[in-house]
Parts: structure tokens; sequence; C-alpha cells
């Protein structure tokens, strides 16, 4: 690529006179042209991913890297005197996911398109995603986060299909995101819009007319799972896309050959948990509109999905209403109930109907009743589900349980994020790794190697000082890079527990406090978005903020000890804290945390995990071993059981634990009264002595115990350094190329 042709040609001008925005605009036409000639993967059956979220992240230099060009741009910049870090600003994020599940989708397809799979992405064109966090008064407020401009990554294409509602049809119309797969082909993301969406309706903060549907259908993504309003309008949200999603893939089968009564043969749906369910009832009732026999349909509709369960938090699987639907999708209500009267003849059991006795439609249980595959996302969320969560459909049908453990990209999360320990690797071992990460355990070899491991040691810290830059610029915050940086980033939700995190920073203050100071300084660094709705977590933000308060201006305390919250924590954020990070917190309470795949990144990066056995982590640790992990708390057969007993009382371990209660006690203690709200620490000191529904306090002395060994061992700064390359070397598992080839082998088969 010749960056001065291509400007002189757009511009009449050098790269040097050219504004970094210029630059970014001839970059994006560029590269699409060029991911364009790269071709799509072709084949007689497709994948068609669907989801409500695909949290893509920016995109300028992840298709750069894929398609080879990161490097020469790079340098023809620089020749210019710019640096790209400067014209990556530029982009906006596009933030159309709430975390984890969104994410995990585009790193899917990422790798479906490495591997050169067919696989496209079927999600929604949300204008503003998921809103941009503020903080004012030690509090979260949130912002409409507009991202589409005239130069954005998406192109408009001429496919529209006609969407029914009750009472009202519209017209979605696609809109493509090319999806370079790394040296190899192009695939594409579909997202659907509205037509006559208007960003206006939206006045005060992200709130707006939710009746209003035809011009507020796809304005936001819907934030996060326990935000109670806006139902309806996440039925339309769902319909909407299904529904334009399955035109698109009968009318792509029918183009290439299928009959529809062999649509398995040429597509398989993956439904990213329930939201996308749906597509199910759709798609029989569109194959019947083509005159297909109801029980055929049923037939062929059920050999084509398959189903991912992300969670196993009840208040997550979603649960709607017969009535609600029949106000938004009536339609779809017969096709539910033919759906239900077969199970019910089926079996004789009430916990698989899919229609309950109070009217609710579980989503879950149409995936499992009419798709072919169910997986878990974790090889202990896997076992919980067939054993606990959903044992009774698994003895129904055992073989459609199987596992995929999460992966994450390593192009974005090792060679973008951070091109410095990416090129030392690829000095020990070679470019190997880059196509097939397992490669990464020749790393192994140097475990004894002092002068590898001071080079580790010195990255970390060179990507410690480039996060603090960063964070000086964003927040006017000044961090200490010779301290230890101990992170926390992830939604903000009561099952990963930063409230435990924050009851150890309580614990940490008071110890300083009383004279035990720690032997390097620590830097605990939260980053976490809440769902307006979600009172207990908006009150853990609030105790967060006025902690960092309360210590920075503490003189003798924050010497030894910060606290910093990131502001809008996002996938940009991501892309720089997590190389700079010493120690991955990853705390939720046991069988809670599905997988999680920021854990994966972090280990990726040489951060050594401070985790409960629960989701992914059970696999990392099994993979590097005792040595190389800090594992506390209560195990998931102890919590299930608890839970089941029902007779957890937060109380008695407030009254019998000396310094649990001195932590607790001090949320609404007068320090922390003089800084913040009054009300809102009040509620979250009376939730965690009377409920703490996700019992922090059993777990409070391992977790401290824990915490203060990896301390202590940080300061053996080479014992330390092998743990970081141990973890480097035993990531190859988690990168989601690994993903995505098992759910070919065993599921797709494409
Ligand atoms: C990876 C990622 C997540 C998921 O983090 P978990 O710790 O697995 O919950 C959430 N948000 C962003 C921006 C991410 O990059």
């Amino acid at each position: 690529m010749n960056l001065k042709e291509i400007l002189d040609k757009e511009y009449g001008r050098a790269v040097a006179e050219c504004t970094n925005e210029e630059i970014y605009i001839a970059l994006l036409k560029e590269v699409n042209a060029f991911a364009s000639q790269k071709g799509k993967a072709e084949g007689k059956k497709k994948l068609y991913y669907i989801s409500a979220e695909f949290l893509i992240g920016k995109l300028l230099s992840n298709n750069l890297i894929n398609l080879g060009l990161y490097e020469e741009v790079k340098e023809q910049l620089a020749e210019a005197g710019k640096e790209i870090s400067e014209i990556e600003e530029i982009e906006n994020e596009p933030s159309l996911g709430n975390g984890g599940l969104g994410r995990l989708a585009a790193c899917f397809l990422d790798s479906a398109a490495t591997l050169g799979i067919p696989a496209d992405g079927i999600g929604l064109n949300y204008h503003f995603g998921l809103f941009r966090q503020v903080f004012r008064n030690n509090a979260q407020t949130t912002v409409p986060d507009a991202w589409i401009s005239e130069n954005s990554w998406l192109i408009r294409t001429d496919t529209v299909y006609p969407v029914n509602f009750k009472g009202l049809e519209v017209k979605a119309r696609m809109y493509d995101i090319n999806v370079t797969g790394y040296d190899s082909v192009t695939n594409k993301l579909h997202l659907f819009d509205i037509e006559s969406v208007d960003e206006s309706i939206v006045k005060d903060g992200i709130d707006f007319d939710k009746t209003e549907i035809a011009k507020n259908l796809t304005l936001f993504l819907y934030p996060d799972d326990s935000d109670e309003n806006g139902r309806l309008l996440r039925i339309y949200q769902q319909y909407f896309m299904v529904s334009a999603g399955a035109q698109l893939i009968l009318e792509e089968c029918a183009a290439r050959g299928s009959n529809l009564h062999d649509l398995y043969d040429y597509a398989v749906i993956q439904i990213n948990d329930t939201h996308p369910t749906m597509v199910i009832p759709e798609l029989i009732r569109l194959l019947t509109e083509r005159g297909i026999e109801t029980d055929e349909a049923i037939e062929i509709v059920s050999k084509t999905c398959a189903y991912t369960n992300h969670t196993i938090l009840a208040e997550a699987l979603e649960k709607w209403k017969v009535a609600q639907l029949k106000k938004v999708v009536p339609q779809l209500v017969p096709v539910i109930e033919i759906l239900d009267d077969k199970v019910r003849r089926k079996f004789d059991n009430p916990s698989v109907y899919i229609i309950d006795k109070e009217e609710r439609v579980h989503m879950a249980h149409i995936d499992i009743h009419c798709g072919f595959s169910v997986n878990g996302v974790a090889w202990l969320h896997t076992e919980i589900l067939k054993n606990v969560e959903l044992n009774h459909f698994y003895k129904l049908y055992p073989e459609k349980f199987n596992n995929k453990t999460n992966g994450v990209t390593f192009r974005r999360w090792l060679m973008h994020c951070n091109p410095e320990l990416a090129g030392f690797i690829t000095e020990l071992i070679g470019t190997g790794w880059k196509k097939d990460a397992r490669e990464l355990k020749k790393l192994l070899t140097f475990k004894n190697d002092t002068d590898v491991l001071e080079k580790l040691l010195a990255i970390k810290y060179s990507k410690k000082e480039q996060l603090k830059r960063y964070i000086l610029e964003k927040q006017g915050i000044t961090l200490n890079e010779n301290s230890i940086f101990d992170i926390q980033v992830k939604r903000l939700h009561e099952y990963k527990r930063q409230q435990l995190n924050a009851l150890y920073v309580i614990h940490k203050y008071l110890e300083i406090k009383a004279g035990k100071v720690p032997g390097t300084p620590i830097t605990v660094i939260f980053g976490a978005k809440a769902a307006p709705a979600y009172t207990i977590a908006q009150d853990i933000i609030h105790l967060i903020l006025c902690l960092q308060e309360l210590i920075e201006k503490d003189a003798v305390v924050s010497k030894y000890l910060r606290v910093v919250m990131v502001e809008n924590y996002n996938v940009t954020y991501a892309e720089k804290l997590i190389p700079a990070c010493d120690i991955s917190e990853q705390i939720s309470l046991a069988s809670k945390e599905a997988s999680g795949t920021g854990n994966m990144k972090f280990m990726l990066n040489g951060a050594v995990t401070l985790g409960t056995e629960d989701g992914a982590n059970v696999e990392i640790h099994h993979l590097v071993g005792d040595e190389n992990i800090y594992v506390f708390g209560d195990e998931s057969h102890t919590v299930v059981e608890r839970y089941k007993r029902a007779d957890y009382c937060a109380k008695e371990y407030y009254s019998g634990n000396k310094a649990v209660k001195r932590a607790v006690d001090f949320i609404r203690g007068k320090e922390l009264e003089a800084l913040g709200d009054k009300k809102r620490l009040e509620r979250l000191f009376n939730e965690l002595v009377n409920k703490d529904w996700f019992m922090t306090f059993p777990d409070f002395d391992s977790y401290v115990a824990a915490r203060e060994q990896a301390y202590t061992d940080y300061e053996n700064r080479l014992e330390w350094a092998k743990k970081m390359l141990v973890n480097i070397a035993k990531a190859g598992y988690f990168s989601s190329d690994r993903t995505i080839a098992e759910y070919n082998r065993d599921i797709w088969n494409v």
C-alpha cells in the first residue's frame, strides 16, 4: 500500500500535509477495497452466527494487521512524522455490545474468517450502541454514544426485507462490515437497520420515547439483562433481527441450490444466547409459507439451528409473556404453541415445557427442543448445565450437549494491543504461533533464561508507562508505574464481585493506616459500566469512586495504595489496560461466571490470575499449575449446595469475622459519608449485611490471603517473570481459532 500515492490522488497533498482525519478516511476506503479483493470463503454450506451483540471495537488497525498492511502503513506514517495511534484516535468505537458475549461474537467472526470458513454474522445496527459512561459526583451518569459517521466501516447494501409487526410493516435494510481474516478471506457482518430511525427523538441522557417503534427500533443497544424497562422494545428488536436474518438465509441458500427441504445442507445457524431464539419459529413460519408442511418445517429447522448458552443466572434466561408476543409478533404465537404442544405430548414434565403455567414462553426451552446442539462455554459451565441447571433437558437429549470453551483472537488481544510482546515472542520462537497458537508452548524452553525473563519485565514496564500516559491524558490521573497494577475490568455485576475487591481495598487502607505498609505500592484499577436500572451496581461504583477520592486525599496511604476507576471502559480501553496488568482479578462467585474471556486476554499478556475456581479460570489453573495462579474461595459444588439449602446467612459471617465487619462497617462510616451519598452507601451496607447474595463474606479471608501472597511473590521479580512466561506459553489453548475449529468439527461441519 502506497500511502503517498493514495493521499496524493485523494487530496493532492503529501502525507505530512494531511490531517489525521483525512488519512483515516483514505485508509478506511483503501482497506475496504483491499478487503473485498481478498474474496469470500465459498462453499455449499455456510454458518450464520446470529447475535444481538457484536462488540467489534475499532477496526482500522485490526484490519491492517489481518490484511498484512500494518507494518508498511506504520512505517510510511512514521516517515511523515505521524504515529498510527494518532490516526486510530479518529475512529469511533462501535459499542454494539455490553461485554463478554458481544466481544466473543466479534472474536469468533475474526477466527472463522481466518480459518477460511464460510461464516457471516447477523445482527443489528444500533445507532448509539451501549451508553458512554461519565463520572459526576462520584457516580455514573450515562450519555448516548453515537458512532456512525459518514466515514464508518458500514457499507450500505441494496438488500431490504419487509418485517411485519402487529399493525406495522417496516423495512429492514442491510448494512455490511467487512470481516477480514488474518492472511485469509473476507467474510461479512450483516447489520440490519430500520429505514425510518430518528436520532432526534433522543432528548435527555439516554431516555427516549419507547413507543414510537418506527423511529426508535435500532436506536439503542439494550443495556443489560437486569434492566426491566423497554421489554416490548426488546421483542421488537429481536424479531426485526431474526426475521430479516431468516429472509436473508433462505434467499442465499436458494441461490446456492437449496430446495429448502434440504436447508440444513446449506446453512447452520448458531444462536448466540437466547436473544435470537425467535429465528426458530420465524423460519418454521417462512418455510410453511413457502409450501412446506409444518412437521417437516420443524424438522428442517431443528437440523439447522444450534444454541449456545452463556449464563446460568436465572434472571438472564429470557421469558416472554404470551400476551407480550401477541402484542408485537402475533404471527409467531401459533407456531410457538405448536412447538409447546409437541413437547407436552412427548414429555410428562412441566419443567421442560416451552410455555409455563403462567403463560410465559421460555426462550431457552425452544432452543433446546428445536436445536440439534446445546453448548456451554467452558468446561465447568457445561458440567453445571448438564448436572444441575439444565439437567432435565440433559436427561432427554444427552447427545445434544457439548462444551466449547471460549477463546479470544490473538490478532487483537496480542498482536495489536501488545506489539512489543508479540515481537519478542516472534524473536524467540518464530512466526508459527500467529497461525497456530499452540506453538506458544515453545516459550517454556526459556523458563530459566534470565535475559528473556528480564525482557518480559521490561516490556511489562513499558506497557505500564504507556497506560500511565493514556490515563493521564484521558482522566488527569497520574499512576505510579513502579507500583503493582492490580486490575479488575468487566461489566459491573454483583456476581462478578467488584464489591469483594472494594472490601479488600478498605481492608488494606485500614491496615496501612495501622502501619502495615506493603513492600511495593499497589494500584487497584477498576473499569466497569453498570446497567442504568441496576441500583446496587450503581452503589458499588459509587463506593469505588468514594474510595478513590478518600485515598487520593490521604497523603500517607496514597504512597502505598491507589484506587483508580477508569471512565467508560470499552474495547479501546481494554486494549490499553490488559497489556499493563500484573494481577488479573477474576473473582466471580464460583459457578456464576460461565467462562469469562477477560481472564484469557490478561493471561496472554503475561498477567497472573487471582481468581476463584469459576468459568475458564478452572482451565487456566489446570494449564498453568498451582505455581502460576492464585486461587481462592469456595468451589462451585459448595456454592451450589449452599444455594440449594438456602441457609446462607450473611449476618452470621458479618458478626463472626472481625476483618469482614471492620471493612463492611467502613462503608457507612464517617470517612466515606463525607465524600459520598449517604443513601447509596447505607443501601449497599444493608444489602451486604442482610443478603450478600453472591457470598463475598465466606470467601473474604481466603481472598485476602491469596492477594497478600501474590503481592509478596511479586517482590521476587525473576520468579514473577517465570509465572508471566508460563501464563503466556499456556495461553495458546485460549485462541478463538481453536474454539472455532472445535465448533466447526463438532457442530457446524462447513
Ligand atoms: C473481554 C471484554 C469483556 C469481557 O470481560 P469478562 O472479564 O470476561 O467479563 C467485557 N468488555 C470488554 C470491553 C472486553 O474487551
